[in-house]
């Protein structure tokens, strides 16, 4: 049984139809990549995947569960989301916090988590930052930041929209080399992006969104030979 299910979902903003009857399954463990150009739907349909937005028609399922009965807290625990411009979703007064705050609240000793937070805070290039507000980090730092916290979660879907938007070359492969281990590690991996070398590289499924409509979904190899 899929993850995740999508089924005939519809979505309108005020008039506007942006998503017509999607379907889309996932199974545990893939790495999906959604494509498809400026406006055809692709965070719409992220924002509902983690709940923030409902569908007009149809419904989502995880892990055989519609949405509709599931607590936020409950799908917060099996899905975790980077934004395109992660703002407001950060609690602490520093990074290092920031970074810790999922292993405080499970209870870790500062022994146990500095490490790991020393060693997220290095691969995301944060070091220097460890000690300033989330809030006055540059964009591509709050984004690899909360790709960070994200992390340190261990929620089994994660969901990137256009996680390496505006990020070097070096962040960037660092970023995917985490997103590579978190997948064998059997994590289930959404992301958005335009970067098609990354879709070819790291993906192992790929749905085109046009216009609303899944044009393709499937093994990327045969994306790349149609288009
Ligand atoms: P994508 O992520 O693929 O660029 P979006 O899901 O952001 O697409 O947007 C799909 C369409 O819906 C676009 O035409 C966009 O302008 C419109 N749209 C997105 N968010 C809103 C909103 N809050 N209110 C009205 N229209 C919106
Ligand atoms: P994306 O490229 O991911 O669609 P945008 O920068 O277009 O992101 O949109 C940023 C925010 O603005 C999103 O929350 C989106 O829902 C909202 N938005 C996008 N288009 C519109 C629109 N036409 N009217 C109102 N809100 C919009």
């Amino acid at each position: 049984e899929p993850i995740l299910q999508i089924n005939n979902v519809s979505f309108s903003y005020k008039n506007r139809t942006v998503l017509e009857e999607v379907k889309l399954s996932v199974q545990k463990g893939d790495f999906l990549a959604i494509v498809g150009p400026n406006g055809a739907g692709k965070s719409t349909l992220s924002q509902m995947l983690i709940g923030l937005l409902q569908p007009e028609h149809g419904e989502i399922v995880i892990d055989g569960v519609s949405y509709e009965k599931l607590r936020s807290e409950a799908l917060m625990r099996q899905i975790g989301f980077v934004f395109q411009n992660p703002e407001h979703q950060f609690i602490a007064d520093s990074v290092e916090e920031e970074l810790a705050y999922g292993f405080k609240v499970q209870g870790w000793k500062e022994a146990d988590w500095k490490p790991y937070v020393n060693e997220l805070l290095d691969t995301f290039q944060l070091t220097e930052q460890a000690a300033q507000n989330p809030f006055s980090l540059s964009q591509g730092q709050k984004r690899r930041l909360s790709v960070a916290t994200m992390l340190t979660n261990d929620q089994e879907i994660l969901i990137l929209d256009e996680p390496t938007f505006g990020q070097d070359q070096e962040n960037t492969e660092a970023l995917m080399a985490l997103l590579k281990d978190w997948h064998a590690r059997g994590k289930t991996i959404i992301m958005i992006t335009h970067d098609m070398d990354l879709v070819y590289q790291y993906a192992d499924h790929v749905a085109l969104l046009q216009s609303g409509k899944v044009a393709y979904h499937g093994h990327p190899s045969i994306f790349f030979q149609r288009s």
